[in-house]
């Protein structure tokens, strides 16, 4: 059989079994974006990047940074990013996938161990698979699983540094770490924590700085802050001490071989930080309304324990999972289901997400029309 007619055959038996992915048109009210403070269609950003515009800021960086590609806007958002989230330098890369597989594929060389939780994001799998460092699993959020590992770890005669990969509030699932136990268990043992903040920055901490901020300036804490979500732009701050960070420069080959990303885009990173810094009530009005949608989920649904504005109603099987978002779909809801390999078999969920696109009365009826949606698809 030729590689086509094989790959037919393999995206025929995804759509039998209710995984095939199709790129969907974006309708309805926004519940699936990652736009949590409508900062990516906002004033204050399409101004910054007119501004950015009419002050001659290039829209294409022209190379890599370590060559020609290397622009102001690069270096001061850096500098900018490392006095705002209080750590001692920063670096700019294109997105969080492109970050997280050159912090795992260079730091932890091959006597490490990079202990990560059951639930990181695939670009750090990808990282840790470029890598040359051993890996281990520890059940999510399970401190003291992840202690025992680097007991068993050490004992078994493992002496490289110890690196602890984490998210700070989890893509698919909505929860939040253990953030400072798990600093702690770093400090205990001499480990690096490394702090994948994507969906925390901007929402979480104070002024939106993420869960770990209280952290900031140790030497032990590496940070991820992507800019594609929380902040509205793209692209991603890797945030810690600066030998970290020269590392990361001299040796990660997705920072070396690639193209800067648009001297534009750092430049409504910068604006988007600014933001946060100057506009606090963006954050409480987003807080607010994930309170508010905790609070229908509880009253309509009877859904209780939800941590932030991602908010995950799992219900199992992959079908009756892509059936209801299609029905809230038909009824002006952006909602998407979340399948295997995104989260574990059997798991498959509505993802909604809670953003300042969708006001509280909307979120109201989506909750009534869920209740009403799910009880009609029970089996
Ligand atoms: N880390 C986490 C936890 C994510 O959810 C994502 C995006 N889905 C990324 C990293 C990748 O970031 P980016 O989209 O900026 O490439």
């Amino acid at each position: 059989m030729t590689f086509f007619a094989r790959q037919d055959r393999a995206l025929a038996a995804l759509q039998t079994r209710g995984r095939y992915r199709a790129l969907i048109a974006r309708t309805g009210h926004d519940f699936a974006s990652n736009d949590y403070l409508g900062l990516a269609e906002s004033e204050v950003l399409n101004t910054a990047a007119r501004s950015a515009l009419e002050r001659g800021v290039p829209v294409g960086a022209g190379g890599s940074r370590l060559l020609r590609g290397n622009a102001d806007e690069h270096v001061l958002l850096e500098q900018e990013a490392a006095a705002f989230f209080g750590t001692q330098a920063a670096l700019f890369m294109g997105g969080g996938f492109q970050a997280n597989t050159a912090i795992f594929s260079t730091l932890p060389g091959h006597e490490d161990l990079v202990l990560y939780d059951a639930l990181i994001h695939a670009s750090t799998h990808d990282g840790m698979r470029l890598g040359r460092a051993e890996t281990r699993a520890f059940a999510h959020n399970d401190v003291k699983a992840a202690k025992e590992t680097i007991k068993s770890w050490r004992t078994e005669g493992g002496t490289g540094q110890i690196w602890i990969a984490i998210e700070s509030l989890y893509s698919m699932d909505g929860d939040l770490a253990p953030v400072a136990e798990l600093m702690k268990l770093a400090d205990t043992h001499g480990a690096v924590l490394v702090v994948d903040e994507a969906h925390a920055t901007g929402v979480f901490g104070d002024m939106g700085r993420g869960l770990s901020h209280a952290f900031a300036d140790r030497e032990n804490l590496l940070t991820l802050h992507t800019c594609g979500k929380g902040l509205g732009v793209s692209g991603a701050l890797i945030c810690g001490a600066r030998v970290l960070i020269d590392t990361l420069i001299n040796k990660a080959r997705g920072f070396i071989f690639a193209t800067a990303p648009s001297p534009l885009n750092a430049a409504l990173v910068r604006a988007a930080l600014n933001e946060l810094r100057d506009n606090p009530a963006r954050q409480v009005a987003a807080q607010d309304l994930m309170n508010h949608a905790h609070k229908e989920a509880r009253e309509r649904l009877g859904l209780a324990g939800f941590q932030s504005q991602i908010m995950p109603i799992v219900i199992g099987a992959d079908k009756p999972t892509m059936t209801l978002a299609q029905s809230l779909q038909d009824r002006g809801y952006d909602i998407r289901g979340i399948r295997p390999p995104t989260v574990p078999r059997g798991t498959s969920r509505l993802r909604i997400s809670i953003t300042l696109n969708t006001p509280a009365p909307v979120i109201s009826e989506m909750f009534r029309d869920l209740a009403r949606a799910k009880e009609a698809t029970a089996p």
